[in-house]
């Protein structure tokens, strides 16, 4: 190597065995234009001067022992951090730049305005420690990055505030705690030709779903203008989730999750070229920064780089706004998940939680209980209250030591992929990001609970609840031949359960998906100007804004949401229970009240199978079969099964298969089974007829023992009495079980009696049960039992 290049690299020069030369940000920009160009990863062009000139710059200013000096008064507790780091720095941008670095550095940095066509390029200059981002320590961003730089001499001027940004004061102190030798640390710096992302968008992504660490999803965040804002949290971005397993078949759109973030500021150049932020449109709020193909086209390059580094990656990118063009501007392992024990599995739940004060996003499933500490900026840091809820606007590396300190964190602003996010997960704390407002709704010294156990959304409650923790060992589980499935109600939680050895889901209860995901009656969609609720309709306008039409609105959410629970277990199957509420909860969806008549026993009224045939509901139902086509043809998820519930005669079943026939839904047609559940007496005294026009059966326990003691279910005074394993109902199982294998039917069992009582699996094993379905928590003692059961 000539003597000028030992100071400054080309990115094509480095790769990822460089990490000692340019440190890992600077590696693996050249790794990824080395070996991943070719594949259609764009990286920008650049270069990066390495440990050498570094060493070269403290040597050529005699700058090595009087920093020794510093840090030596500093380990001695002479000095203090704040006065070792600001002497330091003073050392460190007081020096020249040897006369060779600073023409090395100009060479190339007129080579690449050259190649770019443009007088002075604006470059992004950031630094890259060369013990930073290793594998164990990921605290990322501890040194500075300077945008949009221009010129020769403002580069040399940002280079060596670069070099002065290795002894911030947390950067110090970061290596103090690490055990990283201040000596061993060199910095180098990484020049990149800026994207012209001001006008496009940018964000961070992760090749895996951060917080269960499920492997087939990538996790997207997108915000307008320049990166920098979601990375510190400063935007609430917006969020898409992409399933890995479709991304090779282009016919597909397998994106599980779309939420459009308040992307409030964006970050520009302001007149003299720093980055600034600036109130964004309401156009901008409103939108999403990302289309459907260039999601899709994100996720493919995440794959790429994933699977060229073989192990989960955490990236940042950038659309250029004259060409769209997107690039990849940096890349590294994603540290938490992929240290994750895999062997337990740790589950949380809050009991009695009280009044709901706020919500955000979830990161990690973990809750807690504490009281509030509310620290507004970094040098209030001193007033934390150790062991707290920490309670903040937003977050940055300043911010790491009273995190660490924190019983849990709440932001107002920031996605999952912010600093406050990344730190929160990696010290295992609870955190809710982007609740907007927290620092205003709660106040010092309250107590509160502070819980991501739900799913996606976190909540913050009044109280200190008590928590119950599960663990669960998930090594040597039993093989069993009864299958065991899930019953899954919560789509924004489903993603967690990916370590689960399960058969399938049982039973996803659509109506529970319409509850979170939708909020609004399908009928209210289909017929909006029937409507009459003033309130209502200014609600559904609201929600169903940035869609193509109302019922658009109900088949993509609905869709999108029961992908989750398509996903997570793909490709082992997962039945899909068509809408089940009654009158009276139809009625309390938005706009429902128009739709829906008043019943005195909505138990034992307009359910299940005869709504939807009939004219009061037939148009809802489309908009179901709707749904469950886009997930089956578009999405991709053609492990899903269709479930009828509540069907009280094989008619009715009759008429049900052809409205669906006519909505995209032939039983049969692309491998689409249909099952029935068993719920009714008629359904196991008329079982052969059901048979013949259902590819299955499921059992409903919790209906077919009402109906079979004629007890309400919900009933307080008969709950004595409301026995699963009553004779007369153990009768109707065994006989309805009995029936459908005589006719070559398989029968399965999703009622709530063996997630109560994990003992009950033993009953339906006796009986010859096909499968079981339960819920989460009982699943492994569930597990165990049927193996038991079976061995004997
Ligand atoms: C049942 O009836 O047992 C069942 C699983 O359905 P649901 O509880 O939704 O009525
Ligand atoms: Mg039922």
């Amino acid at each position: 190597m000539a003597r000028t290049t030992q100071h400054v690299v080309n990115f094509t020069n480095v790769n990822r065995g460089d990490v000692g030369l340019v440190g890992g940000k600077n590696a693996s920009l050249g790794e990824m234009i080395g070996a991943l160009q070719p594949k259609g990863i764009l990286v920008p062009p650049g270069f990066a001067t390495t440990s050498d000139a570094f060493r070269s710059y403290l040597a050529s200013n005699d700058l090595n022992g009087a920093i020794g000096q510093q840090l030596d008064a500093l380990a001695g507790g002479k000095i203090t951090l704040q006065t070792a780091g600001k002497r330091i720095r003073a050392l460190i941008l007081g020096g020249d730049w040897p006369d060779e670095i600073a023409e090395a550095i100009a060479t190339h940095y007129r080579a690449l305005s050259e190649a770019a066509n443009e007088a002075n390029v604006p470059v992004a200059v950031r630094s890259s420690a060369t013990a930073e981002d290793l594998p164990d320590a990921s605290f990322a961003g501890q040194q500075e990055t300077f945008l949009n730089v221009s010129g020769e001499a403002a580069l040399l001027d940002a280079c060596k505030r670069c070099y002065a940004s290795l002894f911030t004061d947390r950067a110090i102190s970061y290596r103090q705690v690490k055990g990283f030798a201040h000596e061993h640390v060199a910095l180098s710096v990484g020049v990149q030709q800026m994207v012209r992302a001001e006008d496009g968008g940018s964000g961070v992504m992760f090749s895996i779903d951060t917080e269960s660490g499920f492997p087939d999803a990538v996790l997207i965040n997108a915000a307008w203008g320049l990166g920098e804002n979601v990375v510190q949290g400063a935007v609430d971005p917006d969020e898409y989730q992409v399933f890995k397993l479709f991304l090779d078949k282009p016919d597909l759109t397998p994106i599980l999750e779309k939420r459009l973030g308040a992307k409030a500021i964006k970050m520009i150049h302001g007149r003299d070229g720093a980055p600034r932020n600036v109130p964004t449109s309401k156009a901008e709020r409103q939108s999403f920064v990302l289309s459907d193909p260039e999601i899709l086209s994100l996720a493919r390059q995440a794959k790429i780089i994933e699977d060229h580094y073989g192990q989960p990656m955490d990236m940042e990118w950038a659309r250029d706004s004259v060409t769209g063009t997107l690039y990849i501007v940096q890349a590294r392992p994603e540290t938490v998940q992929s240290r994750a024990d895999m062997g337990t599995l740790k589950s949380y739940e809050v009991i009695d939680p009280g009044e709901v004060l706020l919500t955000g996003l979830s990161v990690g499933s973990a809750a807690v209980a504490g009281r509030v500490s509310i620290i507004e900026s970094a040098d209030d840091i001193g007033r934390f209250v150790d062991g707290s809820v920490l309670v903040t606007g937003t977050t940055d590396p300043d911010w790491v030591p009273i995190m660490k300190r924190a019983a849990a964190i709440v932001t107002d602003h920031g996605g999952r992929t912010s600093h406050a996010a990344i730190v929160s997960r990696e010290l295992g704390l609870p955190a809710i990001v982007g609740c907007g407002n927290a620092t205003h709704l709660l106040h010092d010294e309250q107590d509160v609970t502070v819980s991501c156990a739900g799913g996606e959304e976190g909540v913050v409650t009044a109280g200190l609840s008590d928590i119950k923790i599960t663990e669960e060992a998930l090594e040597a589980l039993p093989e069993t031949k009864t299958k065991v499935m899930l019953n899954l109600a919560n789509p924004s939680a489903a993603l967690r359960w990916w370590r689960l050895p399960v058969d399938g889901v049982g039973l996803a209860r659509m109506e529970f998906v319409v509850n979170s995901a939708v909020r609004i009656h399908p009928m209210a969609l289909a017929h909006f100007e029937r409507v009459t609720d003033e309130t209502a309709r200014a609600e559904i306008a609201h929600l169903t804004a940035g869609y193509a039409s109302k019922p658009d609105y109900f088949v993509d959410r609905l869709a999108r949401g029961l992908s989750r629970i398509a996903a997570f277990c793909y490709p082992k199957p997962v039945i899909v229970r068509m809408s089940d509420f009654k009158t009276n909860e139809y009625a309390d969806l938005l706009g429902g009240r128009d739709f829906e008549p008043h019943e005195e026993n909505p138990m034992l009224g307009f359910r299940g199978a005869s709504r939807y045939y009939s004219d009061h509901y037939r148009d809802g139902f489309a908009l179901e079969c709707q749904a469950i086509a886009r997930l089956r043809t578009q999405m991709g998820f053609d492990n899903v099964i269709v479930m009828i519930p509540f069907c009280r005669t094989p008619e009715e079943a009759d008429k049900v298969l052809a409205v669906m026939a006519e909505h995209g839904l032939e039983r049969g047609r692309d491998g689409l089974e249909v099952y029935v559940m068993c719920e009714i007496p008629a359904n196991v005294v008329r079982a052969e007829e059901f048979a013949q026009r259902f590819d299955g059966f499921s059992i409903g326990s919790n209906d077919l023992t009402q109906l079979t003691l004629g007890i309400d279910r919900d009933s307080d005074a008969l709950a004595p009495l409301f026995r699963e394993d009553d004779p007369a109902v153990l009768w109707m199982i065994e006989t309805v079980i009995a029936k459908a294998h005589e006719v070559g039917s398989k029968v399965g069992f999703c009622g709530q009696a063996p997630s109560n009582d994990p003992d009950y699996a033993r009953h339906l094993v006796k009986f010859g049960i096909d499968s079981i379905s339960v819920t989460p928590d009982s699943f492994v003692q569930v597990l165990r039992n049927v193996s038991d059961a079976e061995s004997g």
